[in-house]
């Protein structure tokens, strides 16, 4: 039965909670980790005052401090701009939220902040899947420091802290480069680099932060500091992989771009013999070359009560530098199995061609749990994936698991070398659902039972990390499973960096003990 009153996200993502970090108790994390709930608290032990109880006084001066707008909530633009793209996340609204154009006013955010014992999260695309850009605090909005700008001397591309995939894709389109990207239109670039960043072209450049170059960054004391492989060595380190939100508030990101010409990009849809289809995408994706970015989805739609009418579909999405005619070769045994439901393959310029592979992407309430898989995804690997996209059981959105190709340059990097550690996997697995406000609080529990049943069943034939960038608030061991080997150094680049913690959300880094 469907309840449109009740809307809240059942199975509660428990990012709030404290997960455990090795040799630290829970009591010591819950400390360390930022309350998502009522009470914004900042500073070591001082649990701040309710943003509410800030004196009227004190959001004006914070108002004409600010070169961009103080929204409070009485302001009409107020509401859809505390909108996450998580609407599951949407009930957590901010006393207020301070629209930042320049690094000035993201320093000046801070220091109020401070000054007047407010919590705060910064905020730029709004994609994260866990809600961390949700506070009660003062929500800092980095959207307005949206700037891109390409030098051809070294090849470089600047890019604002609000800079989201639709500016990027936009300012590059006229030119033959690129960054590791995303395929969400919507999402902050800088968001996206800093927990790493896995786009199609991984396979072949390394993943976004790999290719991270210098960032400016206001820190916990509200200075700018720039930092990159000669300065700030450490915060530089940590900012190539360690999550967004952690260290301090990014205000500029400069990326080295890579060289783009003709691509053949890909949407292809299979609804016969999925399971056929599935296993010989696999072994033709396994021998393709590192020119080929990839997404297989076992897509499970099945409407509410109405078990008899699920399906499974086999959908693959991505990009081969390279003809048409090489994608043809390399899935044709996956064509002689079955002809697709749907195909797409289109061969032209990069920019043009990323329409095809790109996605708006709406606010929808969902949940998504990942792991990075070390071996082959084998036949009883994918007999599991199959069993369990057959037993979702249904929500107003749709279900999936998916497989993106992962490998090649991405493990070309020590784990040491930079934050992100996940240096020695072939695939990531990534399992999400979608629901409706309209669908029932029981309908919506028995979708993440089924989540997490699925994570748990998958576990066998996974390795070790899950991926920082797809924040998963069910997971007891958080820190170990994103940050694996280098998570003591990420708590004594914490330690020093923010003594005070004040860069807090769900699941933020605790500093070293
Ligand atoms: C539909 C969907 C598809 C996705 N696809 C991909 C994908 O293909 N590859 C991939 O790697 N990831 C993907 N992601 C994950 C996405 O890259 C991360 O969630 C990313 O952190 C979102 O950045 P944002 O700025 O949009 O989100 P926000 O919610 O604004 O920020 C996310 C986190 O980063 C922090 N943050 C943002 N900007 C800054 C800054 N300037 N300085 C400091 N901290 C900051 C926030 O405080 C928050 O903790 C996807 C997510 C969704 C929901």
């Amino acid at each position: 039965m469907t309840d449109a009153s009740d809307n809240s996200p059942v199975s509660r993502p428990s990012a709030s909670e404290p997960s455990t970090v090795s040799g630290v108790t829970r009591r010591g994390v819950l400390d360390a980790v930022a309350v998502l709930g009522s009470i914004a608290i900042v500073g070591r032990a001082t649990p701040l005052a309710a943003a509410p109880a800030v004196s009227e006084r004190s959001w004006k001066q914070l108002a004409q401090t600010l070169s961009g707008p103080l929204l409070r909530p009485d302001d009409a633009a107020f509401r859809a701009a505390a909108r996450p793209n998580n609407l599951a996340y949407d009930d957590r609204l901010p006393a207020g939220i301070a629209r930042c154009r320049t690094a000035e006013d993201v320093q000046a955010a801070v220091l109020w902040c401070r000054e007047n014992e407010v919590g705060f999260v910064t905020r730029a695309g709004g994609y994260s899947y866990a809600g961390h850009s949700m506070t009660r605090g003062l929500l800092i909005d980095v959207g307005g420091l949206n700037t891109v700008a390409f030098d051809k001397q070294t090849g470089r591309v600047s890019v604002g802290a609000g800079v989201t995939h639709r500016e990027l894709f936009a300012a590059l389109s006229r030119r033959e480069v690129s960054v590791i990207h995303g395929r969400v239109y919507g999402i902050g670039v800088g968001g996206f680099t800093l927990g790493g960043g896995l786009g199609y072209d991984a396979r072949l450049h390394g993943v976004g932060s790999d290719r991270l170059v210098e960032t400016d960054i206001v820190g916990a004391d509200g200075k700018i500091r720039t930092a990159s492989a000669k300065n700030q060595t450490d915060l530089f380190w940590a900012c190539r992989g360690g999550g967004g939100g952690n260290f301090g508030i990014n205000t500029q990101f400069v990326l080295d771009t890579f060289a783009v010409a003709d691509i053949t990009t890909f949407d292809i849809t299979w609804s016969d013999r999925p399971e056929a289809v599935a296993d010989a995408l696999l072994k033709a994706l396994a021998k393709a070359p590192d020119r080929l970015g990839s997404k297989m989805r076992l897509r499970s739609v099945t409407p509410e009560n109405r078990p008899e009418q699920r399906s499974v579909h086999v959908r693959l999405t991505g990009q081969l530098h390279g003809p048409r005619e090489e994608l043809l070769d390399i899935l044709a045994p996956v064509f002689a199995v079955g002809p697709a439901l749907k195909r797409t393959i289109r061969n032209g310029p990069y920019w043009e061609n990323q329409r095809l592979v790109a996605e708006q992407r709406a606010p929808d309430r969902y949940r998504g749990r990942s792991r990075f898989v070390a071996k082959d995804f084998d036949a009883p690997a994918l007999d599991a994936a199959f069993r369990q996209a057959r037993r979702f059981p249904g929500t107003g959105g749709e279900a999936s698991l998916k497989l993106l190709q992962t490998g090649e340059a991405i493990n070309a990097v020590r784990p040491e070398d930079t934050a992100f550690v996940h240096r020695g996997s072939r695939w990531l697995l990534m399992t999400t659902f979608s629901y409706r406000g309209s669908d029932s609080r029981r309908t919506v529990a028995a979708a993440g039972d089924w989540l997490d049943e699925t994570y748990e069943v998958m576990l066998p034939y996974c390795g070790k990390g899950a991926f920082q960038n797809m924040s998963d608030p069910a997971l007891d061991d958080c820190y170990e499973q994103y940050y694996g080997a280098n998570l003591a150094r990420l708590r004594e680049i914490k330690a020093a960096v923010d003594p005070d913690g004040v860069f807090r959300f769900g699941q933020s880094i605790p500093g070293a003990r």
